[in-house]
């Protein structure tokens, strides 16, 4: 089967992997920093926060930004469930804000009109997850706007989006955002198994993230009660986690991160030919922004009414031909979780409509030119 995505490693990877193994360290040593700048410099940001998984990074964001009881986080519809759950982790309400029929990403129309009616209600909300659908940044010009107008703060799940650029600055960048999170699954952009990462550029979040990664405890005297400690003691001085990545993970993050261009470049030549093979099928090739450039993290089609054979029977008939598409997203709120907790189906169309045509086709630096190929030839026969 051709999988939807797939890792590459390779052996630059294994041999940084093998190192680290025979090191002092298999976890809270030096590849934690190393790999955390790395990643700073490749964004051109001042903190980077590696942690266990985006999962968690996203709790963290929630909780370093005091969204808990008695406040509503808004996300997009159109992403996995982490995106929603890092909210009620915190005790807060979650809402959506449906996408745009085109990037897919939150629309801003429909952003702009919830927050006018949520300040005439008095239910503003205190954090924003936006979402980088398929690796595609989210307009965050505009969403930047509306923060200086409704005070609430940007967590940008770019989970999919590593090394893709919105203007003229990497995601990533601290320059909209208040915190960015990344994910490296192994599906996603750059690996290390389980992990993620948070960027920003406020050192007070940075200190904050830090201090709930690891338990909440320091041994950093500016921030300890006990002034005169002894060189052993710490400090609990919040309710932390054990979020951590080990050494381990990140020696591969660190390796997969000198990859990154690679891969980049790989994935936008593979969207450019699945660009030109289908443009004459009845089906819709992904729109991009102009302001954004997308990782190419997912190559998602829509099979909409023009087709012959509806979304499910195209994805079955790939399958018969060795081909494993996939569909991202099942809306968030059309979860059975999220049905208790008063959503319906019929809440936010645009995310539902998208939903029912979504196919997500092959998308990984190792595709070969023939993998690809049988793809296209196998969408060409099926439609
Ligand atoms: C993959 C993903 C996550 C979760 O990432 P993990 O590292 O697996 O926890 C969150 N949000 C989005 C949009 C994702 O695609």
């Amino acid at each position: 089967m051709i999988p939807y995505a797939r890792q590459s490693i390779d052996a630059t990877d294994l041999a940084a992997v093998s190192e680290v193994l025979t090191s002092d360290w298999l976890t809270q040593g030096p590849a934690i920093p190393r790999f955390e700048q790395a990643v700073a410099d490749l964004c051109g940001v001042e903190h980077a926060v590696a942690v266990c998984n985006a999962t968690m990074a996203l709790h963290l964001a929630c909780r370093a930004l005091e969204a808990g009881p008695g406040d509503v986080v808004w996300t997009s519809p159109n992403s996995f469930v982490a995106s929603a759950n890092c909210a009620l982790y915190c005790g807060a309400l979650v809402d959506f804000v449906d996408i745009d029929a085109r990037s897919y990403n939150i629309s801003i129309d429909a952003l702009r009109a919830k927050l006018e009616i949520a300040e005439r209600i008095g239910k503003l909300p205190k954090v924003l997850v936006t979402v980088d659908f398929a690796g595609q940044p989210c307009e965050l010009g505009p969403i930047a706007e509306l923060r200086e107008r409704y005070g609430f703060k940007i967590v940008e799940d770019a989970s999919h989006a590593v090394g893709a650029r919105y203007r003229d600055t990497r995601v990533g960048s601290g320059e909209l955002a208040d915190i960015t999170v990344f994910s490296f699954h192994p599906v996603k952009i750059v690996t290390t198994a389980e992990g993620g990462m948070l960027l920003t550029s406020s050192p007070e979040l940075a200190r904050r993230l830090r201090l709930l990664r690891s338990h909440g405890v320091t041994r950093d005297a500016a921030l300890m009660e006990n002034k005169a400690a002894e060189p052993w003691e710490y400090e609990q001085v919040d309710l932390g986690y054990n979020y951590r990545l080990t050494d381990i993970q990140a020696a591969l993050g660190y390796s997969q991160v000198a990859r990154i261009e690679t891969f980049l470049s790989r994935r936008r030549a593979i969207a450019r030919r699945y660009d030109e093979e289908l443009a004459g099928l009845p089906l819709t090739t992904p729109w991009q922004h102009p302001d954004s450039q997308s990782s190419y993290h997912l190559y998602p089609v829509r099979i909409g009414p023009e087709s012959p054979l509806g979304r499910s029977a195209v994805y079955r008939a790939l399958r018969e031909r060795g081909i494993a598409p996939n569909v991202h997203y099942i809306p968030i709120h059309t979860q059975p979780y999220y049905r208790a907790r008063g959503f319906s189906a019929g809440d936010f169309p645009q995310a539902e409509a998208y939903y029912r045509e979504a196919l997500s086709l092959p998308m990984y630096p190792g595709l070969s030119d023939d993998q690809q190929g049988h793809v296209i030839a196998s969408l060409k026969e099926i439609l």
